[in-house]
């Protein structure tokens, strides 16, 4: 069957997807090495152990760490990752969990750190017993916020690389690491989405969590990469609270094909091709009115440029995130990275675009102004509206 036939048959909506790897939409497209690796092992049977022993060989290899195993994906990897911390490898500990008695439960996270990417990151401790003891305050967390909460009860300390964590006044990673190296305190990072496979390890992180099927254009799965005897007790928790968040076969496989062929990727090709989507933004939306354009660089240091675009509202006839709303309400339905749409801008995301799809993108965003131009239909929804409108919306599923 191929995808046309499928969105026809099931009714889907085709979408352009300007907003970076959001796994609510499918995440990125998967790269057809991992999608040919995950289709010859459908059809056999493996040893599961051992094909995960294999993918540590290939996790060490990349990350630069003493082992690695594949999870569900990254929310499931750190779940794992904490109960490992809690538990260590004692077979009856892991089957104990979620009860936590009597052993260290606390995991420390900075306060600007506990983000939310589809749901709290505070879950994803919170699942395996343990429960988060939030350092400092949303935008101010100095060392001696960690010094002070280390203590017999601490069980890891989670540090989240991403453009959701709030990016002021945060410690840096490298004096976090060392403030926890030098009390004993494993380090947990998430890096679900940074392309960076080796700085973390490298700076002495313990256990660190990627996602398969963002940037690497794997099947959905995590990856779990650190210290051999975290990332043992971390993947025997398969036997406890990970088996409800079960990787199956082709997301081990598949995993592995596409850490194989970030390996062997032109990135200065892949750059290139996303740099040309940006430009191409850039000339086809100068004259559009009340649209401000910039190049703005990933917020942590990704190899990624976005196009940034301010709309001023009174100019361009609508709001931002009236704007966005109907990019999403037409067919195709193209999605904006909308998380800054407070500030009266969106961006577009270059990774997942074909130059064919950035041109439907820039076509569709000047008409859409025009439209709200020419029928004066805009600046009629407020952003309160909107947001109640979006969590209404997802309450209705499946209608
Ligand atoms: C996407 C994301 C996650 C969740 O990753 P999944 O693999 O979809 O579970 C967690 N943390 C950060 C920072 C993310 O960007």
């Amino acid at each position: 069957m191929t995808a046309e036939e499928l969105f026809r048959r099931y009714g889907l909506t085709r979408v352009i997807n300007a907003s970076g790897t959001m796994t609510s939409l499918g995440a990125s497209r998967v790269i057809p090495e991992a999608i040919e690796a995950g289709a010859a092992i459908q059809s056999e049977f493996v040893r599961i152990d051992e094909l995960q022993a294999r993918a540590s060989r290939v996790i060490a290899r990349l990350t630069g760490a003493e082992a690695g195993f594949v999870a569900a994906c990254s929310a499931a990897g750190m779940s794992q990752s904490v109960a490992a911390c809690v538990t260590g490898a004692n077979l009856a500990r892991i089957e104990r969990l979620p009860d936590v008695e009597g052993l260290p439960d606390e995991v420390l996270v900075q306060a600007g750190h506990l983000v939310h990417y589809g749901a709290p990151i505070e879950q994803s401790v919170t699942i395996t017993g343990a429960r988060v003891v939030p350092l400092g305050t949303a935008a101010r967390v100095e060392a001696f916020h960690l010094e002070d909460r280390i203590g017999e009860k601490t069980a890891a300390a989670l540090f989240v690389v991403s453009h959701h964590v709030v990016q002021e006044g945060q410690m840096l990673l490298a004096d976090f690491v060392a403030i926890c190296k030098g009390r004993g305190v494993p380090v947990i990072v998430d890096m679900a989405s940074e392309y960076d496979l080796t700085g973390p390890i490298a700076l002495g992180v313990d256990l660190v969590v990627y996602s398969g099927h963002k940037f690497l254009g794997g099947p959905t799965a995590g990856i779990v990469a650190g210290r051999k005897d975290l990332v043992r007790a971390a993947y025997l928790q398969n036997r406890g609270i990970g088996r409800p968040m079960k990787v199956g076969k082709e997301g081990v496989v598949g995993t592995m094909a596409a850490l194989e062929a970030w390996e062997r990727r032109d990135h200065a090709a892949a750059r290139e091709r996303e740099l040309a989507n940006v430009r191409h933004w850039m000339e086809a939306l100068a004259g559009v009115p009340g649209l401000r354009l910039d190049i703005h660089p990933d917020w942590t240091g990704n190899p990624i440029d976005r196009l940034k675009i301010t709309v001023v509202a009174k100019e361009a006839g609508l709001h931002a995130w009236e704007l966005a709303d109907r990019l999403a309400s037409g067919r195709p339905s193209i999605q904006v990275r909308d998380d800054l749409i407070e500030h009266g801008c969106f961006f577009l995301d270059p990774c997942n675009l074909t130059a064919e799809e950035a041109a439907i993108v820039g076509r569709r965003i000047e008409e859409e102004v025009a439209s709200a131009q020419r029928r004066g239909d805009g600046l009629v929804v407020s952003l309160s509206e909107r947001r109640k409108g979006r969590v209404e919306a997802g309450l209705k599923w499946p209608d």
